[in-house]
């Protein structure tokens, strides 16, 4: 009788513990040319499955450089395309539009020319620049439905936008799942669902743009996204000696050039957090301040070509900025 109640006290407490935080798993995946690592609290491995399916089909959809609904409507010009393609693609034009064309979808046939998407880079000559200019105009792209069209000659390119797109489904999908713990690096976008097992927040590393092997700061969050865009993740050196880093300025064609190292975004959609923090690369740090201080959504930690550390007063950092040149901006 005694064994009986010890086992079935035994049983409860591993319930219990199960209830509380669960077992963790991890999965690691190569997708849209970056490696991920999902780790997910009181999951079973059939919910991990799913997720990594939905990666895939997901990156099926939105690739620029493989057959996909992105490379069918840049090859016709106009296209029927699945709900999430049309979901993404309006929800970046907003991003467009609010960011007054810094994010431009359609910037691609400059990326592509720069060398970006095949890394044969190379310095065009202002002519060839305004040439490929002429397609760069998100306003002329129209979501009907499920038909999106370009205008004449356009190709776009979701590159900006879609791994903090797909942070969020993956999210949706997992709490559907009843998973209320977790943690998803999707190539330096970090999605986090609640927060860790015994509740204190996700301790989330930002990198030093100019040791990027190195963590500059650790932010603390819950619930949220950190998306950072720098310079240091993709870039050649011309023979010019000058750094070309793969953020096109739109009204200029070229590399943009606004005195960012890095800007990381801390908010709670991750579609914004990675339309903000490329389109905030390309406006500069006093652009990106005042659109955080008309914006209730969002902080930022954005670090400066100089070395200067900017920081918004609603994060939340956990790590010493003693030695550091550090500022906290407040909303005044
Ligand atoms: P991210 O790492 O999120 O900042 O996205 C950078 C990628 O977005 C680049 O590799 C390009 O494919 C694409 N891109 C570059 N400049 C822009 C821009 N101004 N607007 C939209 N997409 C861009
Ligand atoms: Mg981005």
């Amino acid at each position: 009788m005694k064994k009986l109640a010890l086992a079935l006290l035994l049983a409860a407490a591993v319930v219990l513990t199960s209830c509380s935080s669960g077992k963790m798993l991890e999965r690691d995946v190569f997708a849209m040319d970056t490696f991920m690592t999902l780790r997910v609290y009181g999951a079973d491995e059939a919910l991990l499955d799913a997720a990594e399916n939905e990666i895939g089909r997901l990156e099926s959809l939105f690739s620029a450089t493989r057959e996909s609904d992105i490379s069918r409507l840049n090859t016709e010009g106009s296209a029927e395309v699945s709900p999430e393609t049309a979901e993404l693609v309006s929800g970046a034009l907003e991003y467009c539009e609010l960011t007054g064309g810094a994010l431009d979808i359609s910037v691609y046939p400059l990326v592509s020319f720069w060398g970006f998407t095949t890394g044969n880079y190379q310095i065009p000559d202002s002519g060839e620049i305004s040439e490929r200019l002429e397609l760069v105009d998100y306003t002329k792209i129209r979501v009907d439905g499920s038909r999106i069209t370009l205008g004449e000659g356009m190709n776009i390119d979701l590159g900006a936008v879609a791994k903090g797109y797909v942070g969020d489904r993956l999210c949706e999908l997992l709490r559907q799942g009843g998973v209320t713990s977790a943690v998803l690096n999707l190539g330096g976008n970090v999605q986090t669902i609640g927060s860790k097992p015994d509740g204190s927040d996700w301790r989330v590393a930002i990198k030093d743009p100019f040791k990027p092997d190195e963590n500059l700061l650790i932010v603390g969050v819950s619930d949220s996204t950190v998306i950072t865009s720098g310079d240091y993740e993709r870039y050649f050196v011309g023979d010019d000696g000058k750094r070309y880093c793969h953020i096109i300025d739109p009204s200029t064609g070229r590399p943009a050039d606004s005195g960012i190292a890095s800007i990381t975004i801390i908010g709670k959609n991750g579609l914004m957090c990675d339309s903000l923090s490329t389109a905030l690369f390309v406006s500069g740090a006093e652009r990106a301040i005042s659109l955080w201080r008309e914006s209730e959504d969002f902080e930022m930690v954005i670090v400066t070509t100089n070395k200067k550390i900017l920081i918004t007063d609603g994060v939340d950092v956990l790590s010493d900025l003693s030695g550091l040149d550090a500022e906290v901006i407040s909303r005044e």
